[in-house]
């Protein structure tokens, strides 16, 4: 134990404070946090980053729309303009809409909001079982078939035994790429009318041609739909969305943080939003390279790759550790996925040349010309 004189106001010393240095402040920390692990977002230094699922190109013409920005002010807490920009390219209602900083934070609002259990399939996105952890509630993760498609059985029977609260459905999955079938989404949003509420979490519908559930919001009591800026080149920026009936966005707006939309946000997204022709052709872009990747990875031998409506491809390899150590070693990043998917790393599409050097770094490392040292 350490003694210390604090100092009073007049710099005299007063009261004796006994700070122990062998206290462990894990005694503290409520059970569900301790054993917990940060979320590794580490940022590896390379040449080539494929391994975030960002988009290859950006908005800077949109930076401009900050310059008249008011710092001393609080943001929009309603991020109306935005909201209703949203609103028009969704065909739907600023009433049907909530900002979230991100997807992120809106499945920490919704598992606030209505609690668990948690059940979605896996593999998927990550943080559906690390929020809940993080909130105390109980997660269900039931495996995919052997396509990646939803395993409709032992979800319906997930459903019946555990009555999940929220049931949480990427589609594009992540990291599979694919889209779950719209049959079986349908099916589970069925089964699950007076017990569970169906997030189909559409981060990669972009890149999916039509497949969204956005239309369907009026006519099931269950569905909510989650879209994001990050993924078509407005990661920066933390803006995510939630779609639903106004019943439940007026539940999940009681929770929500006063100002979680900063003003920068807000005026950027706008704009870029406003420039629709842009953001569409970046979009084209990523999927012809996207299919121009994938042909060339099905042509590496012992390289397979999975189809993807998404904007990344995850590729089956022997050795996923080596080759991902190769692969950085001659400056591109991937995503090792070979904990969650047996042997799998996970590629974003990037720019013509960045898929290039990439494709080429593979070849090499797969002929055993490169790497391994
Ligand atoms: C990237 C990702 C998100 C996170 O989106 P943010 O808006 O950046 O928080 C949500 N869901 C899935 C499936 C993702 O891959």
């Amino acid at each position: 134990m350490q003694k210390q004189n604090l100092l009073d106001e007049k710099g005299k010393k007063g009261r004796v404070w006994y700070n122990s240095l062998a206290m462990d402040i894990r005694k503290f920390v409520r059970p569900n946090i301790v054993s917990l692990s940060a979320y590794e977002a580490r940022e590896i230094p390379c040449r080539v980053k494929l391994d975030a699922n960002e988009s290859p190109y950006g908005f800077s013409e949109a930076l401009l729309a900050v310059k008249s920005l008011k710092t001393n002010r609080y943001p929009d807490p309603e991020a109306k303009e935005l909201r209703k920009l949203i609103a028009k390219d969704l065909r739907t209602r600023p009433e049907n809409i909530l900002q979230g900083n991100g997807s992120d934070e809106l499945i920490s609002y919704l598992i606030t909001t209505f609690g668990g259990p948690v059940l979605y399939p896996v593999p998927t996105f990550s943080m559906y079982g690390i929020i809940s952890q993080a909130l105390g509630e109980r997660s269900v993760g039931i495996p995919l078939d052997e396509e990646f498609d939803l395993d409709l059985k032992p979800m319906l029977s997930a459903i019946h035994k555990y009555r999940p609260k929220i049931i949480f459905l990427s589609s594009p999955n992540n990291p599979t790429g694919n889209c779950f079938s719209s049959e079986k989404i349908l099916k589970i949003l069925e089964a699950s009318g007076s017990t569970s509420l169906v997030v189909v979490d559409e981060a990669y519908q972009a890149f999916a041609g039509n497949k969204s559930f956005v239309r369907l919001i009026d006519d099931s009591g269950n569905l909510l739909v989650m879209r994001t800026l990050s993924k078509v080149g407005l990661a920066a920026l933390r803006v995510g969305f939630l779609i639903t009936k106004k019943e439940i966005i007026r539940e999940v707006n009681k929770i929500r943080l006063p100002f979680n939309l900063n003003s920068f946000s807000q005026a950027i997204a706008c704009k870029a939003l406003k420039n629709g022709k842009l953001l569409k052709q970046h979009v084209q872009s990523v999927i012809e390279e996207r299919g121009i990747l994938f042909r060339e990875l099905s042509k590496i031998r012992q390289v397979t790759p999975f189809p993807s409506d998404a904007n990344f491809i995850l590729f089956r390899v022997k050795e996923p550790d080596r080759i991902y150590r190769d692969l950085l070693k001659m400056g591109v990043l991937l995503r090792n996925m070979n904990g969650a998917v047996a042997g799998c790393l996970r590629v974003t599409v990037g720019t013509k040349k960045e898929n290039t050097i990439f494709l080429a770094a593979l070849k090499r490392i797969m002929k055993g010309e490169a790497g391994a040292q």
